[in-house]
This record gives C-alpha cells, sequence and structure tokens, in this order.
C-alpha cells in the first residue's frame, strides 16, 4: 500500500516509517520540521519506497494514498506551548486537510490522538468510555483542545461521510530518536544525568505517568490501524504507573550519574496521575507491552549517550 505519515519526520513518525517499510509498503513522509529532524530518517532516503515532502498540514495537499497515519503536532509541552496557536491550528485545519484527503482518496486515515484528552483525570486509570477533565482555556489547552476536537471532527467525517476512521489515545511514549531538547520528562532526566547536570523535578515529583516503549507503541499504532472490528478511540500505552521521582531514582540508578535532584514549580494544569485501562486494544489485537519501564531505558540511554557523544565531536570540529 501507498501510506502518507504526516509528522514523518518526528521521533514516532520516523520509527513508523521504519516499520512500514520494513512491512513492504510505500511511504510518503510529509513534515514541516518544526519539531522533527532530517536525521531521524536520514537512513531511508534512498530506499525507493520511501519519499519526503515538506510540507504544512494546515495546507491542503493533493496525493494518491491508501492509508494516512496523521501524527503531524507537536507533542513535548515546551513545544506545543512555543506557539500555541499554531499548535492549536496544526490539530484542527491538519485534521480537515487529512480527513479531506481520505475522503477523496477513500484511504483509511489513523488519528494519533492522546491521553491528554483526559486532561487531570478524576478517573483512574482511564478508560475510552471516560470523558475527561480538559481545562479549555489553559497552557495545555491549545493541544489538548486541539487533539479533542481533531477526534471531533473525525466522528463526524466517518458519521456524515463514511469516511474509514481509527482513532488511538497514545500515552506517554519514549525512546531512541527523541529530540536531546524535546523537554519531555523521559529525555530531560536522561541527558541532565548523562551530563551530570541537575535532575529537574516539577513539584513534588509525585505526580505519575505510564510510560510506554517507542517499538510497542508502533505495534499497537499499526495493529489498531488494520483491524476492522473498531474505529476508535483506542488507548495505547504501558499501565506501568511510576511517579516522576521513581522514574528519576531509576535514570539515576541506570545511568550511575551523580547528579542531583532540583525542585521547580509545577507548571500550570500539570496532570496529577495518569495511567491508561488497556482492555479494549487487548480485546481487539491480543495487544500489550512487552518492554518494561527499565528495559525500555536502558536502550534509551544508550541511545542519547551516543547521540550526545557525536553530537560534541560535531561541535567540537565545528
Ligand atoms: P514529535 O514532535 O517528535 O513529532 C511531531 C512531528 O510533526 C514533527 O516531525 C514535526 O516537525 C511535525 N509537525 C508539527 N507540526 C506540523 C505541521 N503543521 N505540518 C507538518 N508537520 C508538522 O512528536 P511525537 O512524539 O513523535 O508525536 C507524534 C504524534 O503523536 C503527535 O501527534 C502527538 O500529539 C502524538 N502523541 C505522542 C505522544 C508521545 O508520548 N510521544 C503521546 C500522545 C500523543
Ligand atoms: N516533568 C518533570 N521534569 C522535567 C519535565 C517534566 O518533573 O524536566 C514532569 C511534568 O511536570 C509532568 C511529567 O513530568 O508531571 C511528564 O511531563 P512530560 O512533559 O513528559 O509529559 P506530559 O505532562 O505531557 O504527560
Amino acid at each position: 500500500m501507498r501510506v502518507l505519515v504526516t509528522g514523518g519526520a518526528g521521533f514516532l513518525g520516523s520509527h513508523l516509517s521504519e516499520r512500514l517499510l520494513a512491512t513492504g509498503h510505500e511511504v510518503i513522509c510529509l513534515d514541516n520540521f518544526f519539531t522533527g529532524q532530517r536525521k531521524n530518517i536520514e537512513h531511508l532516503i534512498g530506499n525507493r519506497n520511501f519519499e519526503l515532502v515538506r510540507h504544512d498540514v494546515t495546507l491542503p495537499i493533493l496525493l494518491e494514498v491508501d492509508r494516512i497515519y496523521n501524527l503531524a503536532c507537536p507533542a513535548s509541552p515546551v513545544h506545543y506551548q512555543y506557539n500555541p496557536v499554531k499548535t492549536i491550528k496544526t490539530s484542527v485545519m491538519g485534521a480537515i486537510n487529512m480527513l479531506g484527503l481520505a475522503k477523496r482518496t477513500k484511504a483509511r486515515i489513523l488519528q494519533a490522538s492522546t491521553s491528554e484528552v483526559y486532561g487531570d483525570p478524576e478517573v483512574h486509570p482511564q478508560p475510552e468510555s471516560y470523558w475527561g477533565s480538559v481545562n479549555p482555556i489553559g497552557i495545555r489547552s491549545c493541544y489538548d483542545e486541539g487533539k479533542r476536537v481533531a477526534e471531533t471532527l473525525f466522528m463526524d467525517y466517518h458519521r456524515q461521510n463514511a469516511v474509514d476512521i481509527r482513532i488511538i489515545r497514545i500515552f506517554n511514549t519514549y525512546g531512541p530518536r527523541m529530540h536531546p531538547n524535546d523537554g519531555r520528562v523521559v529525555s530531560n532526566f536522561i541527558v541532565q544525568a548523562l551530563r551530570g547536570q541537575d535532575i529537574s523535578i516539577y513539584g513534588d515529583g509525585l505526580q505519575t505517568r505510564s510510560f510506554c516503549y517507542v517499538d510497542d507503541l508502533i505495534s499497537g499504532m499499526m495493529g489498531v490501524m488494520e483491524q476492522t472490528v473498531s474505529i476508535g478511540p483506542v488507548n495505547v500505552g504501558n499501565p506501568g504507573e511510576f511517579s516522576m521521582l521513581e522514574l528519576a531514582q531509576l535514570v539515576m540508578e541506570l545511568t550511575g550519574t551523580k547528579s542531583r535532584l532540583i525542585y521547580h514549580p509545577i507548571p500550570s494544569d500539570d496532570p496529577r496521575q495518569r495511567k491508561p485501562n488497556i482492555d479494549r486494544i487487548k480485546e481487539l489485537l491480543g495487544w500489550e507491552p512487552t518492554i518494561a519501564l527499565r528495559e525500555g531505558l536502558v536502550k534509551t540511554i544508550a541511545y542519547f549517550d551516543q547521540a550526545l557523544a557525536t553530537s560534541q565531536t560535531k561541535s567540537q570540529v565545528d
């Protein structure tokens, strides 16, 4: 099949593109390079089944495709809050443009939604049936509400125009190819630990997240795309729940760093807890995560160790 991956040069998009090519598909990787990096997909350039298109999803595009994975959107709070108006435009106009493309080409389309649609959840763990608790006017709203509207658009294009849709709600995912300055907690802690810098804990560090290793996430995402039972939404994540202090301790143990913890104010609307209920995807695909946090962190630390060493050598040469 010919598969369009929007946000294909980003962290998840580059892993997805790689897996799609390995499965024998043609991939059109579309990206505006806001947070994506050319080096994430450099190894795919030259593959005759891979095509790179620099384009912004807020603008329409004419392509002929069989599948669309709509991943274009900055995912780290630091990046999505940099230009909040652009963030919400990317989610809303991006969804409209990609749904329009799906409608015209009759392609099946999957939306990369997020656990952020649950906001600061009052139900724990979060099942897909929970409608969420989102502040519509806070600093996270450009992302959370943009993703909620995108889900609405997907459901309405399905009801009104019979577009073949899938929606997944991704919980915090980590792994190689996260940007060192991404600002999300796993990359921050690992980079700080490897550089011997203070580990930045926001708030008391007792807030929780559930961390999924990227390879597991991609298997779940591709599985949901190809099943024909549920148009979504489907949670994809690892139910292992950790406080930020527990995460910091694990990163410190695995890197053997002498870094110390330093406490910063908690950003506003930072959710207190988050953990997926994954009954639906288990039932649909028999999918569950296979890589525990410790194992995934070892792989991710090895990646950053090498990436930081290479960038240091490069800057010395430059
Ligand atoms: P990322 O920032 O690494 O990737 C996003 C990609 O989209 C980048 O390559 C960026 O340049 C591109 N992009 C941004 N705006 C664009 C636009 N207007 N037009 C074209 N391209 C644009 O983030 P990621 O972690 O790979 O996330 C990918 C998707 O998954 C996002 O939609 C995100 O909301 C969703 N998601 C990710 C996580 C996670 O933990 N990684 C969790 C929930 C949801
Ligand atoms: N966080 C932290 N230190 C950091 C970065 C993040 O303690 O250097 C906390 C943040 O306040 C949040 C959690 O880690 O409670 C996860 O943050 P991230 O930005 O990775 O994702 P999200 O909040 O979107 O789940």
